[in-house]
């Protein structure tokens, strides 16, 4: 069972994820625990305060996350309380050290960055661990490195050594499950092969239950978060978005892409091998089952709708692309080594443009870029941008095979008068996107929403 940041973000919070984890206590089981809150965010401001040589302001949001950690001590036993205040005020002053040492160094490297960051999920779960001693619970708590998570060093989103972590955690974690102890795991931090603190990327909680899961050989990985499961849309958008039963982890992947649940990309990986169902479920709704994402899905070719807020499109165009071999990866080379990540790509059979999504923020930096390395050339004559767009996908493996369903997304789009800008589908057909204007971007939501009866 993981637990995330709103899970644990509060006294309640704190006593109904110790009670949850209680009722499955008769249970072989693992627990990791994300950063309480916002407090990653909190950690990254005060690291980036440090370096610019803002000692107060920096300090000042340290003390902040030290007051809102101790709040939480409410949530433990009196029994164990003094030990859990103990280690948070040795945890808060070895915080303090590092990150006086990127003041005097006016430097904050990856490295220093993930070993501060380490602290947010360091202290929520020593908060965790201490409650559930408080029950009575027989718990040992753990850093993802002392667990077995091995990556290598490429700080800030390291890859994980995937046989080295299966191995160390069945070593470290088995014998420990079959004594009864039930670990409790910080989530997102792990170590290097030289014991260095390294994170999974932001979300990587996730990442971390999955791998433990998948090493373990767990029966199912639970993700508790604040929402019910992986919705057929936003309900802010769409009135009547619903929890999906059950969905593949190929459809989870697309949503996870699409943000429909800030889920880590690459958590299924791990489980979806070994064939292990997750369940994301909600610690505000115990009661409800939640989604399942697993081989099988229910029945349906459609499943969600989402949107991507925030892109620009780029269209490079030339009467000299055409049957020229290579145009396409100069393209995507100049983009690529300005470090532009291009979400959607789009070509006709007749070569003459080839279209792109790519992030607002990077789009004229994308575009310069474009100009300066293919305008003048043979190829490209023209690079145009367009802003206050978004991306609207259609997401369902149903779709494969079926005939009609592009049809029917188009059609519903059209009759409520919205233009189409570009439209990619993989031949996966687990997806179909398309751009639409921003205003329009939500209207085409609930359009598909209706027309498949989501
Ligand atoms: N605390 C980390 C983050 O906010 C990891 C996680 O929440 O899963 O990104
Ligand atoms: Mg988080």
């Amino acid at each position: 069972m993981k637990f995330g940041g709103t899970s644990v973000g509060s006294v309640e919070g704190v006593k109904r994820v110790s009670e949850l984890v209680k009722l499955h206590s008769d249970q072989e089981l693992v627990v990791v625990v994300s950063a309480m809150g916002d407090t990653t965010d909190r950690l990254i401001e005060a690291a980036g305060l440090m370096e610019g040589g803002k000692r107060r302001e920096g300090e000042a949001k340290v003390k902040e996350l030290e007051e809102m950690h101790r709040s939480i001590l409410e949530a433990i036993d009196p029994k164990v309380r003094e030990g859990v205040r103990k280690k948070l005020s040795s945890l808060f002053e070895e915080l303090r050290m590092v990150l006086t040492g990127v003041y005097l160094l006016r430097e904050l490297t990856p490295r220093s960055m993930d070993l501060i960051l380490s602290f947010g999920e360091r202290l929520s779960t020593t908060l965790v661990h201490g409650s559930l001693k408080g029950l009575g619970l027989n718990v040992r708590m753990l850093t993802g490195g002392e667990a077995g998570i091995v990556t290598d060093s490429n700080f800030g989103e390291a890859r994980p050594l995937v046989e080295a972590t299966y191995h160390q955690v069945r070593r470290r974690l088995g014998p420990m499950l079959k004594k009864g102890v039930i670990p409790v795991v910080t989530g997102f931090i792990a170590a290097d092969q030289d014991g260095a603190t390294t994170t999974l990327g932001r979300g990587g909680s996730d990442y971390t239950a999955t791998l433990i899961g998948a090493a373990i050989d767990a029966d199912e990985v639970w993700l508790w978060s604040d929402v019910d499961g992986l919705m057929s849309a936003d309900p802010r958008m769409v009135k009547g978005a619903r929890p999906l039963k059950s969905v593949s982890y190929e459809e989870a992947i697309e949503m996870a892409a699409f943000g429909v649940k800030g889920m880590h990309p690459r958590a299924l990986e791990p489980v979806m091998e070994k064939g292990i169902p997750v369940r994301i479920r909600n610690t505000f709704n115990p009661d409800f089952e939640g989604t399942v994402i697993g081989k099988g899905s229910e029945v349906g070719t459609v499943k969600a709708v989402a949107m991507v807020k925030g892109v620009g499109l780029i269209t490079v165009s030339g009467a000299g692309m055409v049957g020229m071999p290579g145009v396409a990866a100069r393209i995507f080379g100049v983009l690529a080594s300005r470090g532009i990540n291009i979400r959607m790509i789009s070509q006709s059979v007749s070569e003459s443009n080839i279209s792109m999504i790519v992030a607002a923020k990077d789009l004229y930096r994308a575009a310069n870029a474009l100009e300066l390395e293919l305008l003048g050339g043979r190829f490209v004559k023209q690079v145009e941008t367009e802003e206050g767009l978004c991306v609207v996908a259609v997401i369902g493996s149903g779709m494969k095979y079926k005939p009609g369903i592009a049809a029917r997304v188009f059609g519903a789009v059209a009759r409520r008068g919205i233009n189409v800008r570009m439209i990619a589908q993989g031949s996966s057909e687990n997806n179909i996107s398309f751009v639409v204007k921003e205003e329009d971007g939500e209207e085409a939501v609930r359009a598909l929403h209706e027309e498949f009866n989501l």
